[in-house]
């Protein structure tokens, strides 16, 4: 049995019991329930003497047709200072199409990728509306207020990151718990700090979540990114029983993400949301308007020559791609050997050192990157010049994922892909994906 049939078995065998009601878009948003939204001082920025220290008038940005502004949302001014500082100034495609509805307090479902904007579309939203809508009593600190689940730790830190950034002007505390990093820090984290937002893997948030060291029964808004993933990673028991452990969804906010939209997920999509808003923005990278992909067809005992070539041809900063991660490995030594300035992300390697990778690579002190599709999945930086697939990706939704770490933010990028005579069978598959052929080029070493 493939795991997708296996996924559909535990689904159909363990419905949960909050099945929407029939009539589906006529239900008021959560907030028409709540108390009018704060606008007290919590919301405006003030030093000790009461004097507003930040206004929107630090945040100038002009009106543009066709763009929405992060002024337009009616957000509160510590979300928007943040935003300032993050240099972002108009909305993208998925933050302007979700806000104006999370922020009424509408359940979402959304497809879209990285690179769209998604987590900050989430996080925004999320919020804003902790601090619209306070906690009026203090309470354990163990309970937390916005929990988000991510498949990979790459893509739960980088989600960390992110909402760290918007929380910088705000009394928010985040939590990341993932697997692979030290459980003791973890555990100490929580006996110590607040929780108010938590991000996490399954596995991680289960045996924190069994333990009692974090409570979920008050979650206020619950995020699902990249459920295709959760689902082909053989999370989804585990996410189901976590979801258990929050208030029921007609209580809190639920938000969904997804790059694919199979059944399953469109299942498990509308037994976790509640009257939810649907929102599919495609990506950039999808139609890949902006990324040159161009396929090699070339001899099995070539490709190395060709990827040394290309590698040492422009200094570019790059992503290899590999499928295996012993591949990764003998990739990332021949590199290292050749003098190409270089690290390996994979699974063999330890998540701290992994994440040092990670900077290294974003501050341009490595120029290229050995890594399988685990480990690069969550890898969001800009300025991507080249993806090389060494190896066709066995899965064509990886192949859009791959190509996807360049031409992010309207930046053009190149995708570099050899195919061999062991691999080139899968090219028609992910066109049909891509939605598109693909140009093809016989390379020979002598070229
Ligand atoms: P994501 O899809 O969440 O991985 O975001 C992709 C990249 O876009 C990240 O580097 C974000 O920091 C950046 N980003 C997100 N929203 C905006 C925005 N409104 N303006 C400019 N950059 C943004």
């Amino acid at each position: 049995m493939n795991p997708i049939d296996t996924q559909k078995k535990i689904i159909d065998s363990n419905m949960e019991n909050q099945t929407s009601p029939q009539k589906s878009t006529t239900q008021a948003p959560r907030k028409n329930n709540r108390k009018p939204k704060v606008q007290s001082k919590d919301t405006i920025i003030t030093n000790q003497n009461q004097q507003t220290i930040w206004s929107l008038d630090d945040f100038p940005v002009a009106e543009s047709e066709g763009k929405v502004r992060f002024h337009d949302l009616n957000l509160p001014d510590r979300v928007l200072k943040s935003i300032a500082e993050m240099n972002f100034e108009y909305c993208s495609e998925i933050q302007a199409a979700t806000l104006p509805k999370t922020l009424q307090g509408y359940d979402l479902i959304g497809q879209a990728q990285t690179g769209t904007g998604k987590t900050a579309a989430f996080l925004i939203a999320m919020i804003s509306d902790f601090l619209d809508y306070p906690l009026e009593e203090s309470r354990n600190s163990r309970l937390a207020r916005g929990l988000i689940i991510a498949p990979t730790r790459e893509l739960a830190l980088q989600i960390a990151e992110d909402a760290v950034k918007l929380t910088t002007n705000c009394h928010l505390n985040v939590v990341s718990l993932v697997g692979g990093l030290s459980y003791e820090k973890q555990k100490q984290i929580l006996d110590t700090e607040r929780v108010d937002i938590v991000v996490a893997t399954p596995g991680r948030l289960m045996d924190f979540a069994r333990n009692k060291k974090v409570l979920l029964e008050k979650v206020e808004t619950l995020v699902l990114d990249e459920a295709d993933r959760m689902l082909s990673m053989g999370f989804i028991p585990d996410v189901k029983s976590i979801i258990r452990m929050t208030p029921h969804k007609e209580i809190r906010q639920t938000m969904l993400f997804s790059a694919t939209f199979p059944k399953d997920i469109q299942t498990l999509a509308k037994q976790w949301t509640y009257f939810a808003k649907e929102v599919y923005v495609v990506p950039e990278e999808t139609t890949n308007k902006n990324i040159d992909q161009v396929i090699y067809t070339v001899e099995a005992d070539q490709k190395w020559s060709i990827l040394e070539k290309l590698v040492k041809e422009k200094d570019e900063r790059t992503i290899i791609f590999a499928n295996r991660r012993d591949e990764t490995r003998d990739l990332y030594e021949r590199l290292k050997d050749a003098g190409v300035n270089c690290a390996m992300l994979s699974g063999e390697v330890a998540q701290d050192k992994r994440v040092k990778t990670l900077n290294s690579f974003k501050s341009g002190s490595i120029q290229v990157l050995v890594a399988t599709d685990v480990a690069g999945r969550g890898i969001h930086v800009d300025g991507i010049e080249l993806v090389v697939n060494y190896s066709l990706p066995e899965d064509p939704e990886d192949y859009v994922h791959r190509i996807g770490r360049t031409g992010r933010g309207g930046e053009t990028g190149r995708s570099v892909s050899f195919a061999s005579e062991d691999d080139a069978f899968l090219v028609p598959e992910i066109e049909r994906v891509v939605g598109e052929k693909i140009r093809c080029e016989y390379v020979t070493q002598e070229q």
